[in-house]
């Protein structure tokens, strides 16, 4: 399984989930979004209107934010490492609100902090809700959906997972069906050892599962939470992984990296 050193996936892996964090964005601009320089260090009322309570005066800016945000990520598209994890086909529970694993190609994404490509009500009891076309403002309109819900009149919203929020239950539900069932769980580019990695690495190794962390600078703890730790760009990482993978297909007896 190992190659140099470092873990790499064999034939026993045939149900790899991925957890993804902002590392997988960083090179699109959006990574450093919650960091000590991002946008909300450099603009604290920013940071304050992602608070929930202090909906919805709040909106204009998270119009701006959120939709500015989902912008960025359109225009750039998908990193190395969303590619390589969409053709895979892997399942991915992500952290992110940039949509760019479904721009990816990847079919199966529990979303655990909503989507800043979407649009929902405001109504929490309301089902509404519409993919955005981001533009630059702080007015619903100006990202290509209505700024009150068409089923009830009330405004509409991101759907971001704001702060004091709940995760959402569906996200949260098959983030934990995914977990169960990998027999690889692996996490790119997330903390590790906060909620809800902290959780769903040990849930996966408690059915099974080899966990696996990759990020370039792991954090202090990370190493006590999976089996294995690569220090590595991940999109460096999982395009080699992709290869190999795809690689064994009725002839990996004869692949020397998978002994
Ligand atoms: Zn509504």
């Amino acid at each position: 399984m190992t190659a140099g050193g470092r873990f790499t996936p064999g034939a026993a892996h045939r149900e790899i989930v991925f957890l993804t964090g902002s590392g997988i964005s960083a090179r699109t601009g959006l990574g450093t979004f919650r960091g000590p320089d991002g946008l909300w260090a450099l603009e604290p009322e920013t940071e304050e209107a992602m608070h929930a309570d202090l909906l919805p005066g709040s909106l204009p800016q998270l119009w701006r934010v959120w939709g500015g945000m989902a912008r960025i990520a359109r225009g750039h598209g998908p990193t190395p490492g969303h590619r390589a994890i969409a053709r895979l086909g892997a399942p991915v529970i992500t952290q992110n609100i940039d949509g760019l694993h479904q721009a990816a190609g990847s079919e199966v994404v529990a979303e655990l902090h909503g989507s800043a490509l979407r649009a929902v009500c405001l109504e929490l009891r309301c089902t509404w809700s519409a993919p955005l076309s981001p533009g630059e403002g702080a007015r619903a309109e100006d990202h290509g959906v209505p700024g009150a819900c068409p089923l009830c009149g009330a405004p509409t919203r991101p759907d971001v997972v704001l702060f004091d929020e709940q995760l959402p239950q569906h996200a949260l539900e098959l983030a934990m069906r995914l977990a169960q069932r990998a027999d690889l769980f692996v996490a790119v580019g997330t903390s590790g050892v906060v909620f809800p990695s902290a959780q769903l690495a040990p849930l996966a190794a408690s059915h099974g599962a080899t966990t696996v962390l990759i990020d370039i600078a792991p954090p202090v703890g990370s190493r006590t939470l999976f089996d294995h730790v690569i220090a590595e760009d991940a999109h460096e990482v999982l395009p080699d992984w992709e290869r190999r993978l795809h690689r064994v297909g009725g002839t990996s007896f004869l692949d020397p990296f998978l002994a």
